[in-house]
């Protein structure tokens, strides 16, 4: 009886530290739950054609497609949602999901501006910096500086800062990049990286951070050998799910194929995976549950 009790006592303390799940939202997008806290990252179901770039052309967040992925990937209700760069393809429904599904959207000084461009106020927004760290529920999220890369050669597009609050619709242009993080979420179940950028650059933030999970960007990125040997490998984790790899100039596909970003090279990705015997990455579909701790 007594055995029985005590195996009763663990399981629920155990189902209450809960386990967390990972839900793809496209692009870097992805939503982490452990069963009481939901936390929304890089939210940007609204896509852009490429038309959008013409420089008379003004976005902005499309309800119906937000409402329409955060219902199929079960949300209903939102604690915090991170943004770790103010480029339209990582911000737009940022402040959406906040108006709609709660909480409080963290980011730089432009990713704040955008919140309150698109009518949030003081209290839903926090701005965050290097090496801060967050605690919403069961959650810390830790804080990294890990700049973006540049686009095109030496060329980086929609550089520098969102300086005031920035009013939608807007051009894609107004959407400038700020500071971009990187992010180490701990929970009692274990440790997650999200890496924001395709790149490991030479000044390293996240060089001796380890975790169970790494979420990585495979977008942009110099070659997948420079991310297995200076992030897969190194970070020691046990499951992998790359980022950044639908193309996010056509619209969120809703039978579940994924059209992939034109030269991101998931077959090369793989195989570079498979020749240095690394791990065997998690490739979702959109809102497909993955019990990653
Ligand atoms: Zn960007």
């Amino acid at each position: 009886m007594k055995t029985i009790a005590l195996l009763a006592i663990l399981f629920v303390s155990y189902s209450s530290w809960g386990k967390v799940s990972f839900k793809w939202l496209g692009i870097s997008g992805f939503v982490l739950d452990d069963g009481v806290t939901t936390l929304v990252f890089d939210p940007a179901m609204t896509r852009a054609p490429l038309y959008d770039y013409l420089p008379f052309r003004a976005v902005q967040s499309d309800e119906a497609e937000v409402f329409y992925w955060m219902n199929r990937c079960g949300i209903k209700s939102v604690q915090a949602t991170f943004v770790n760069h103010a480029h339209f393809d990582h911000v737009i429904d940022a402040p959406m999901v906040v108006k709609k599904f709660g909480g409080v959207l963290y980011g730089s000084s432009s990713v704040i501006n955008v919140g309150l461009g698109q009518g949030l106020a003081a209290k839903q927004v926090q701005k965050i910096k290097d090496n801060d760290g967050w605690k919403i529920g069961n959650f810390t999220v830790r804080i990294f500086d890990t700049p973006h890369a540049p686009h095109i050669m030496d060329i980086m597009l929609m550089d520098g800062n969102i300086e005031k609050p920035l009013k939608s619709p807007t051009s894609i242009w107004n959407y400038r990049v700020g500071d971009t993080f990187s992010f180490l979420i701990t929970h009692p179940s274990g440790r997650i990286i999200f890496q924001s950028t395709g790149r490991v650059m030479d000044e390293d933030k996240l060089k001796s951070v380890t975790a169970d999970v790494l979420l990585l960007t495979i977008a942009n990125r110099h070659t997948s050998e420079n991310l297995i040997q200076q992030r897969i490998i190194p970070s020691k984790a046990r499951k992998l799910i790359p980022l950044h790899h639908d193309n996010f100039f056509y619209k969120m596909n809703r039978d579940k194929e994924i059209d992939y970003l034109w030269g991101v090279k998931v077959n090369e990705f793989n195989k570079a995976l498979e020749n240095a015997k690394s791990l065997k990455p998690i490739w979702p579909k959109y809102c497909e549950e993955v019990h990653i701790l």
